[in-house]
């Protein structure tokens, strides 16, 4: 339902001119066709942000926790002289390098969250 802009009277979207006072709407249907058009795309563009953000949030999750699982495996023991030494295997570094690559993944997520809410804002 739009209203008139000149008197608050409620008008039909097809008249163009108001009933009760007489003021032209064919620039008011306009403009809220247009609000309505960039609440769309705005909408449009905070769905996208938020699919973006569970994506990368997950992923970032998945190569954190599988970079620390990777690592774990990598430790080993040896006993020298009946003491236990602890050593990790140098293919851990790839277990170093999912991690970085998860915590990359988390800020692109962060980043995408900010950009919804400030999307949100403009709503
Ligand atoms: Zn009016």
């Amino acid at each position: 339902m739009n209203y008139c802009p000149n008197c608050g009277n409620k008008i039909e979207t097809n008249q163009h001119y108001c009933p009760s006072c007489g003021q032209t709407l064919i620039q008011a249907v306009n403009q809220e066709r247009e609000q309505n058009n960039e609440i769309k795309r705005i909408k449009a563009k905070m769905k996208e942000a938020r699919i973006n953000e569970i994506t990368l949030a997950l992923f970032g999750g998945l190569l954190i926790g599988g970079g620390i699982i990777f690592i774990l495996q990598r430790i080993f023991t040896v006993d020298i002289f009946d003491v236990k030494v602890v050593f990790i295997d140098n293919a851990a570094i790839g277990g170093v390098v999912a991690i970085i690559l998860g915590i990359v993944c988390c800020a692109g997520a962060s980043d995408y969250g900010n950009k919804y809410n400030e999307l949100e804002r403009k709503l």
